[in-house]
């Protein structure tokens, strides 16, 4: 279902002080606060839609960005009410930016999700709820599993100095990243390619 405030709960996020302070190269790609700002403005005009559809998701995954449809599917509308669902709205939406940056022949799909991780977890650390966040245990516990622990331990190596991530620890996210589930059951290799087609409506 087509859902306003899920849209708008995601410009919300895409807005905020945690998300705008985003900025980080890994790979082939370049995330800023401007990418987000990018993605809010396109969830405005409707160039990216927000579906609100859990029966569309498989069970392990929290929300996904089709880049063919431009089209973020998600579980809730209430995507600001905890923590982990904004995490969850920066790293679907870092796709979206890695979208609209559009098509480029060096990219694959475990880039891309590095790059998603390495955001949300650089979300996280620069929310000003982390208050929160020392206290849910829940956060803690993910924090230790792969690929959220390489993707914390290099969000915390970069966010206060130079935000280039070394080849060797993107290799090494990507590689946590093809290991584990949804991805290994998707059949995701080094290789394996993710379509950024940009999102102008044709
Ligand atoms: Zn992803």
């Amino acid at each position: 279902m087509r859902s306003e405030m899920a849209r708008f709960a995601c410009i919300q996020i895409l807005n905020s002080q945690a998300a705008q302070s985003i900025n980080f190269a890994i790979g082939p790609y370049r995330i800023t606060g401007a990418s987000y700002l990018k993605v809010a403005a396109a969830l405005l005009t409707g160039d990216i839609a927000v579906d609100v559809n859990p029966s569309r998701l498989k069970p392990d995954q929290g929300a996904m960005y089709l880049p063919g449809e431009n089209e973020f599917v998600v579980r809730t509308a209430a995507l600001t009410a905890t923590l982990v669902q904004r995490m969850t709205v920066v790293h679907e939406s870092t796709h979206a930016a890695i979208d609209i940056q559009g098509f480029r022949y060096d990219d694959t799909w475990s880039d891309n999700e590095a790059a998603a991780y390495v955001a949300g977890a650089l979300y996280m650390y620069k929310t000003s709820l982390s208050s929160i966040w020392d206290g849910d245990t829940s956060i803690d516990l993910m924090t230790r599993v792969e690929p959220w622990a390489t993707a914390f331990r290099i969000a915390a190596s970069i966010s206060s100095g130079n935000p280039n991530v070394p080849a060797k620890d993107a290799i090494d996210l990507r590689a946590k990243i093809k290991g584990s589930q949804p991805y290994k059951r998707l059949g995701m290799t080094f290789g394996t390619r993710l379509l950024s087609d940009g999102i102008r409506r044709r």
